[in-house]
């Protein structure tokens, strides 16, 4: 199996395909697949110093879309007799204290299987997209792979055109050369941004990034 078989399995569902082989077992899964939706520009370029009541309901559509293709998947290499383990496209748990981790980190599975890297507005930025993309991923042990899984590291945080439009547009102050204060995203958005989204969205630094491709 391969990710064109992947591929074939969601013709139009998702954007793009990815797969690797762990550094470390997951829950005893030694393969990983990330999927990826670009989301729509003309969404995206409504969005102002605020977000929009169609990119909440957009994000959301997407995510659900997200799930529904890992859920595809996962049936599809479990009729093949393998094991599979989604993790949920949206959802916050609190790992090791910290409230805004999920399950397990799309963006570090995604550059795992070569889909891109991560800017300094700590979104993850696919190598054709640009950030306007959102992920899922899917833990196998189905030995789906092209290529080895590539380590993330500090260079992949920076691998961006490093503009700091990002930096100046975020009303939170939560993104600066030296990292992303999560907290302060959260915050502001539940503060702020309440009536748009349930203070669940923004999505600022991703319209104004530098490494937007429209495609
Ligand atoms: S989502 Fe909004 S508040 Fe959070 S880092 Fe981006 S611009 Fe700042
Ligand atoms: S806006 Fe500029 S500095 Fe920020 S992530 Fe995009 S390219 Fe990098």
């Amino acid at each position: 199996m391969n990710t064109e078989d992947i591929k074939n399995l969601l013709d139009f569902r998702v954007s793009d395909v990815g797969a690797a082989k762990l550094p470390e077992p997951f829950m005893g899964l030694g393969y990983v697949i990330s999927l990826c939706i670009k989301l729509a520009d003309p969404i995206v370029e409504s969005i102002t110093d605020k977000p929009t009541h169609s990119y909440f309901h957009h994000y959301r559509t997407v995510n659900r879309a997200l799930d529904d293709a890992a859920q595809l998947v996962g049936l599809y290499l479990q009729k093949n007799g393998y094991n599979f383990f989604p993790v949920a496209a949206s959802q916050s748990v609190n790992v090791n204290g910290n409230p805004f981790a999920g399950v397990y980190s799309h963006k570090q599975a995604a550059v795992y299987c070569g889909l891109g890297f991560v800017g300094i507005n700590n979104l993850f930025i696919h190598k054709d997209f640009g950030p306007r993309v959102r992920l899922v991923t899917v833990f196998t042990d189905c030995p789906i792979t092209d290529r080895q899984a590539h380590i993330l590291t500090k260079n992949d945080y920076t691998n961006c055109k490093n503009c700091g439009k990002c930096i100046s547009a975020c009303p939170a102050n939560a993104i600066t050369a030296d990292g992303f204060d999560p907290k302060a995203c959260s915050d502001y958005m539940k503060k702020e941004f309440q009536l748009i989204g349930r203070g669940s969205v923004c999505g600022i630094c991703m319209k104004v990034c530098e490494e937007n491709i429209k495609k």
